[in-house]
């Protein structure tokens, strides 16, 4: 039996934040979410870099892939520190990383760090894969709070583990065995900022009937519920590809060959941070925010056309018994047919008053709450 993920990313902006400093990554055998933090453009930076320096393992030819993606982890943490001495105003940027990798053919490697989560929906019942990296966790794990007193905590989003450049980050490595009909989300804590449960998050994965489908849900659900946060859901679905009848060649493109990036690792310029013109820029496409991205023969880029606000509260005046109204509002990029998995830097930079909008907000220190 040979497993293969048939695989979605969407992310949002949420209906607060000035810019998405989640990223998300989707291909054929990683998944993976970061959840930048920082000042000004630094957490888009922090999460893209990460992005960057672990997509090359998506390959099924690696020997030892999830001793690679831990090293690529911490290749990524020396990136973030290098940056930041490039230019000190980065100070205080970090990411977190939630990373899976099919390997062997049936096996889920995890890399973890922060309070990203891997979760994986099997005969029905959701389980958690990662442990929260957070101070909430941490009382938890101590029998101070319990699991339902953690998820009300005021305190429930100050991490305690992340990938910053300075700190000898531990990351959580581990492996399961992975079944035909799993299905797995990695998604930022947007989606528990937005007090989107478990019981939710298994619904929406039990009654989807694609990885885009439930990864649209979701992050649907989060604006519904006033989304404060950035909101990132990367799905896959685990095939054997021996139940699809198809050769190889086309279970690969009717699975998804190509990876979908989405967030700022689809739209920071990596370089842009320009410190003489003490100005940042983008090539994101605009204020658009709702990037998505799904898999397979209907692989469509970001959307340069969304209009989260409008979408958001659309959908939220549609509320549960509106998903007709919701679709109409729905950014048309899944309809536009633009190709490019990766795309998001087609579209015009930022206005300058959005770049500013960015700078005057305080650094966000982890441990000083972040968001
Ligand atoms: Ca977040």
């Amino acid at each position: 039996m040979t497993l293969a993920f048939r695989y979605a990313a969407r992310t949002d902006v949420g209906l607060v934040r000035d810019g998405n400093e989640d990223s998300g990554y989707a291909g054929p055998h990683l998944l993976a979410v970061a959840d930048g933090m920082g000042g000004a453009v630094a957490g888009e930076l922090a999460s893209a870099i990460t992005i960057d320096a672990i997509r090359p393992f998506d390959s099924a030819d690696l020997t030892d892939p999830v001793t690679k993606l831990s090293q690529a982890a911490t290749s990524a943490n020396g990136k973030i520190l290098a940056r930041i001495k490039d230019d000190p105003r980065l100070d205080g940027m970090g990411t977190t990383l939630t990373a899976g990798i099919l390997h062997e053919e049936r096996r889920l490697g995890l890399v973890h760090i922060g309070d990203s989560r891997a979760y994986l929906l099997r005969a029905g019942e959701l389980s958690q894969l990662t442990h929260d990296h957070t101070f909430v966790q941490s009382l938890v794990d101590e029998g101070k709070l319990t699991p339902q007193q953690a998820e009300h905590h005021p305190h429930r989003s100050l991490i305690i583990r992340v990938l910053d450049g300075h700190h000898d980050a531990p990351l959580d490595v581990m492996t399961i065995e992975l079944e035909a009909g799993d299905w797995l989300l990695f998604c930022s804590d947007g989606l528990g900022n937005a007090d989107i449960r478990d019981s939710m998050i298994a619904e929406a994965l039990r009654e989807a009937t694609t990885p885009e489908a439930a990864a649209l849900e979701l992050v649907r659900k989060a604006l519904r519920a006033g989304s404060p946060d950035n909101v990132t859901c990367v799905v896959a679905e685990v095939v054997d590809t021996a139940d699809l009848g198809l050769s190889p060649e086309r279970a690969a493109v009717f699975l998804g060959d190509q990876p979908v990036v989405v967030g700022a690792a689809a739209e920071v310029d990596r370089d842009g941070f320009n410190a003489d013109a003490d100005e940042l820029t983008t090539s994101a496409a605009g204020e658009s925010t709702t990037d998505s991205g799904s898999s397979g023969a209907a692989k469509t880029g970001e959307g340069d056309d969304g209009d989260t606000g409008q979408a958001a509260d659309a959908a939220d005046q549609a509320g549960d018994a509106g998903e007709d109204e919701a679709d109409k509002t729905e950014p048309d990029d899944q309809k536009s047919g633009k190709a490019g998995a990766e795309a998001g830097n087609t579209g015009k930079p930022r206005s300058r008053a959005a770049k500013f909008r960015g700078l005057a907000r305080p650094l966000r220190r982890f441990g000083a709450g972040k968001r």
